[in-house]
């Protein structure tokens, strides 16, 4: 017998979408499957009926998938970024009629969904560029969704994406309509830039821990469970806690130590970093995070560097110094949170720069309350950004939000002291290190650049401007040389 019309269709099995899928059939909402290989379609039909008999149908033709929904139609895409989207958009809309809906769900370039948005609509089709976070448990539980593009599409599906997000007691669902075009997945790349920025900074202080403190597996593990008990509690530092406890199964010790010190990625980093430039948006934190990856890459010749440095007399330590365990314990920890509130205020000055180039109208505490469940930067700090803007939503940066100017004020000694004390070791702390000179030149009311336009107004005559008579000026400096 055939199924009855589903309210939904979901196309792109794999991690994601099979998770999504039956997240969503579980909140009660009857869903068709589809995916290219037909063999992941069973599979997912075989976990509904395990997971409860979830009202989940499985298509193995696109038609018959797309004929299964009621109208008008909605599908989610989760297929890899680019060409497949491309085919899966072409293959669905040959069957989909005027006023139905595609949503991508992909990490894609915001250029893309606005571009394939223009496209579909020639077809009267609607479309939405849905950032999802919070990975294959996320998905399956409660992501964080981020939809951007057609509000009539949002709509459509508003009342299935409110159940399905992450759900977090006194702030609601962890998904909202965020704006026009690609806003969606421009919000999503900057979370992701936030997520490189976090995950090396908490690299960072395990470093000094571990390679200045001595500290030893089990008082890393906790010192981080102690920390995700106040400030830093978050979902990046409990996972870490819970990395240093792992014994390696495969041999002796702990199996982070035998983890390959080479970083992944997938892009959305790199996006962010050219994004800052295009836009002259200052996010060192987030830049250092990504040249951080680039250096991790350059394994052979770290090693042979290494070698020339020993044997001209450099250890891994520069010089052994003798710490306090629990002092460094404690200004670790303030230096990570303060070296944190600089990268957020990358991350958001980033997004109100391309909100105000693109016209979208991006409301910045309502991304810190829909970050604050599913997604993997999901963090107690984040309430303090939604207050932060809540106070005042045109706070130039975060840095000079009262509440959180005081934080960094009361936590600055133990910052410069963790920086100082890795510089004086040979251990780098790029991502803690640019965020105190973010802090520092953000701070001062006089920077060098005067020097720096001088500079170019001698070699290249840009002009300056003076600090006190207005108007624009040229100097033939080589002459007064
Ligand atoms: P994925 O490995 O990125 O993609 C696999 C899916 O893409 C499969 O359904 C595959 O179909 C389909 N596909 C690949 N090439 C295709 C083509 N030419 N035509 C049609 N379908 C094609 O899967 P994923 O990890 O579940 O991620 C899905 C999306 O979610 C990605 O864009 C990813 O960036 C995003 N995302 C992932 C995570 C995560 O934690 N994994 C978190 C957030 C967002 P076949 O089975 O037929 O090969």
């Amino acid at each position: 017998m055939a199924p009855p019309l589903t309210r939904i269709g979901l196309a792109g099995l794999a991690v994601m979408g099979q998770n999504l899928a039956l997240n969503i059939a579980d909140k009660g909402f009857p869903i068709s499957v589809y995916n290219r290989t037909t063999s992941k379609v069973d599979e997912t039909v075989e976990r509904a009926k395990q997971e409860g008999n979830l009202p989940l149908y499985g298509f193995h033709d696109p038609e018959a998938f797309v004929n299964s929904i009621e109208k008008p139609r909605v599908i989610i895409m989760l297929v890899k970024a680019g060409a497949p989207v491309e085919q899966t958009t072409k293959t669905l809309s040959a069957y989909l009629e005027k006023g139905d809906c595609i949503i991508d769900g992909d990490n894609e370039w915001y250029e893309n969904t606005e571009r394939r948005e223009k496209e579909v609509a020639e077809l009267g089709i609607l479309y939405l560029g849905m950032g999802v976070s919070g990975g294959e448990e996320g998905a399956r539980r409660g992501p964080s969704m981020m939809p951007g593009g057609s509000f009539e599409a949002y709509k459509y599906i508003e009342d299935i994406l409110l159940k399905v997000a992450a759900q977090v007691p006194d702030s609601g669902p962890c998904v909202t309509y965020i704006g026009n075009g690609g806003s969606g997945n421009f919000v999503k790349m900057i979370h992701n830039g936030i997520e490189y920025g976090d995950m090396q900074l908490i690299a960072e202080a395990y470093d000094v821990l571990k390679s200045v403190g001595k500290l030893t597996n089990e008082e890393l593990q906790s010192a981080f469970t102690e920390w995700n008990k106040g400030e830093l509690l978050s979902f990046l530092i409990e996972i870490t806690a819970d990395i240093f406890g792992i014994k390696d199964d495969k041999g002796d010790g702990y199996l982070v130590d035998k983890v390959l010190d080479k970083t992944g990625m997938k892009g959305t980093g790199k996006w962010t970093v050219q994004q800052a430039a295009e836009l002259s948006v200052p996010a060192p934190t987030i830049e250092a995070s990504l040249d951080a990856r680039f250096l991790s890459g350059l394994m052979d010749e770290r090693v042979e560097a290494a070698k020339v440095f020993k044997s001209g007399g450099f250890g891994d330590i520069l010089t052994d110094q003798q710490v306090d365990k629990k002092q460094l314990i404690d200004d670790v920890r303030k230096a990570l949170y303060a070296a944190k509130i600089c990268s957020y205020a990358q991350g958001m000055n980033l997004i109100r720069a391309k909100s105000a180039e693109k016209g979208w109208d991006l409301a910045l505490g309502e991304l810190a309350r829909i970050w604050k469940g599913g997604c993997i930067i999901r963090a107690i700090f984040l309430d303090r950004i939604k207050q932060a803007y809540d106070r005042n939503p045109n706070l130039a940066n975060l840095l000079v939000d009262p509440e959180f100017a005081k934080e960094i004020i009361e936590r600055q000694t133990a910052w410069r002291r963790v920086v100082s004390l890795s510089v004086n070791s040979g251990i780098s702390l790029p991502g803690m290190s640019a965020s105190l000179a973010y802090f520092d030149s953000y701070r001062r009311e006089r920077l060098p650049a005067n020097l720096v336009q001088a500079q170019r107004d001698y070699f290249g005559a840009h002009t300056y401007e003076r600090v006190d008579i207005e108007g624009s000026y040229h100097t033939e400096w080589f002459k007064l040389a």
